[in-house]
């Protein structure tokens, strides 16, 4: 790569340097520390459609899109405006207001699920399911998939993919932590099975299955980099209903997004409850959790079990939210053209990789891709294990190739990239061009 043409990053290095001495890493979330592929994270000052500019002023074609939320793009108009206009009204009241009606209506009407209770994270939807999950049926287990991350709730963070994916894998069914300070006590309430494995996942059910109180699990994964779920997985996980427990979909990153209905639409799924964020809040921060009636109105004051937020269904992100559904129930076409965009990319990423002699397989579903370097055919990489075998080394190089053009990928070779509704064709060509040079800079076997 030519050095000389890259532009500065003296303003990203010297907020990190003040980040780095009062805040754990400089972060307040780990992957945006570029641990993975190495040099200076770029601070955003400001993000506009589908691009963001840094504290140098350098301008990049944004594929993470804050880590799927903005599937419009940012600054939308239409949910700056709705935002403006919530602003004016007071930011937080405490006590009942309509958007959050307005907002549990739109979702219930979209999604089919009877009921919704609004938090303010992903973290916090899942935790809290699994409560009810809990209460409802009055087991203590659960279980989860080997590389599904479902925030970082203690239970949660077991074999829990993403950033956590150098622990070594435990035999099946068994749980090891993924983060210090999660108690193997508690951590053994969690089992672990393979994605995509549908006999491991009956023989447990088989074993353990009376006393699991919930199956949580990523209908899509993007946080094992994207695994697309086997008909068959489907059909398994909805067998587990067969010992009385409840099917969870996590669609925190899925959900709005896939489809309208999400993934559970697309993939033509019936869970019990859902988990929501990331879109569901347009921007600002919000979680939700649904279901069928029965099921949530175990949730307080209605039911015995307790979930509270001082700060959930705030005026502003329900705002930002309804403004988002609204304009996505508003554009059935926009699903279509954000897959076609992710297919062209992941034609284009192929032939370019292929040109240069540099190994890749491409997973892409919707609006999600990742291109994992290794040598796997097309749509083979099914497993968190698959998933482990790419050349991280080789990633982190092309990464920060594209990042020199201009590309902001996403840092980190077990992560989904998100196309926006605001990803032009001529944002596509570049982000081609782009490709090819990185692979050929990458000096692949050619
Ligand atoms: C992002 C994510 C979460 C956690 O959401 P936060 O808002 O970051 O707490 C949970 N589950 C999935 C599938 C996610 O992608």
């Amino acid at each position: 790569m030519t050095t000389e043409s890259l532009p500065s990053t003296a303003r990203s290095e010297a907020l990190f340097a003040r980040a780095r001495a009062v805040t754990p890493g400089g972060v307040n979330s780990p992957v945006r520390a570029f641990r993975s592929v190495g040099g200076t994270p770029r601070f955003i000052r400001e993000a506009h459609g589908a691009h963001l500019t840094d504290a140098d002023g350098t301008r990049y074609l944004d594929y993470i899109g804050s880590w799927g939320p903005m599937i419009l793009g940012h600054d939308h108009p239409a949910v700056r405006e709705a935002i403006a206009s919530a602003l004016t009204g007071g930011t937080s009241f405490g006590a009942p207001n309509e958007r959050e009606v307005q907002l549990a209506e739109t979702v219930t009407r979209i999604t089919g699920v009877d009921r919704v209770r609004f938090v303010n994270s992903g973290t916090e939807a899942t935790m809290s399911a699994l409560r009810l999950a809990r209460g409802f049926t009055g087991r203590k287990y659960i279980l989860k998939f080997r590389g599904n991350y479902h925030g970082h709730a203690d239970g949660l963070l077991v074999e829990a993919g993403s950033g956590l994916m150098t622990n070594a894998a435990g035999a099946l069914g068994q749980a090891a932590p993924s983060s210090a300070g999660v108690p193997q006590e508690y951590a053994a309430l969690t089992l672990v099975s393979e994605y995509n494995d549908p006999a491991a996942l009956d023989t447990l059910m088989a074993e353990r299955g009376h006393e699991v109180a919930a199956v949580i699990f990523e209908p899509v994964v993007g946080n094992a980099g994207v695994l697309i779920p086997t008909p068959e997985f489907l059909a398994a996980l909805h067998r587990v209903r067969e010992h009385g427990v409840l099917l969870i979909a996590d669609e925190v990153m899925t959900g709005f997004r896939l489809s309208l209905k999400g993934a559970t639409g697309l993939l033509g799924l019936t869970p019990d409850l859902t988990c929501w964020g990331k879109i569901i809040g347009g921007g600002l921060p919000v979680g939700a959790y649904g279901g069928r009636a029965d099921v949530m109105d175990f949730v307080s004051p209605q039911g015995p079990v307790y979930q509270a937020g001082t700060l959930s269904g705030n005026p502003l992100a329900m705002a930002a939210g309804l403004a988002t559904l609204e304009i996505l129930e508003g554009d059935p076409g926009l699903y279509g053209r954000l897959e076609a965009y992710t297919g062209t990319l992941a034609d284009g990423l192929r032939s370019a990789a292929r040109e240069a002699g540099v190994i890749l397989s491409v997973n892409h579903i919707g609006s999600m891709l990742t291109a994992f370097h290794q040598d796997a055919p097309d749509g083979s990489i099914r497993t968190y294990a698959d998933a482990a075998r790419s050349d991280t080394a080789a990633f982190a190089g092309w990464f920060q190739h594209m990042l020199g053009r201009g590309i902001y990928w996403a840092p980190s070779q077990f992560e989904s990239i998100f196309v926006s509704g605001a990803h032009t064709d001529h944002d596509l060509n570049a982000t081609l061009d782009a490709a090819r040079a990185a692979y050929a800079g990458l000096g692949g076997a050619a």
